[in-house]
């Protein structure tokens, strides 16, 4: 299974490997909810900072 970043509305950023299309988690650190912050390759986000911003809030739009 892949690892996945959340994030909670804390900010709090979670590793957690789960199922494919799970797109929230409970938060361990303030049992909030926390949403996945990139669908994939976490190593990119380690690597490259905080592009991960961007991609949520493009991907997001409006439907
Ligand atoms: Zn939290």
């Amino acid at each position: 299974m892949p690892v996945y970043e959340f994030q909670c509305p804390n900010g709090k950023i979670t590793e957690k490997m789960v199922k494919m299309g799970t797109r929230q988690i409970t938060c361990p650190h303030c049992g909030k909810k926390a949403t996945k912050i990139l669908s994939a390759c976490t190593f990119t986000l380690k690597g490259g900072g905080w592009y991960a911003d961007g991609y949520s809030s493009s991907k997001k739009g409006k439907k």
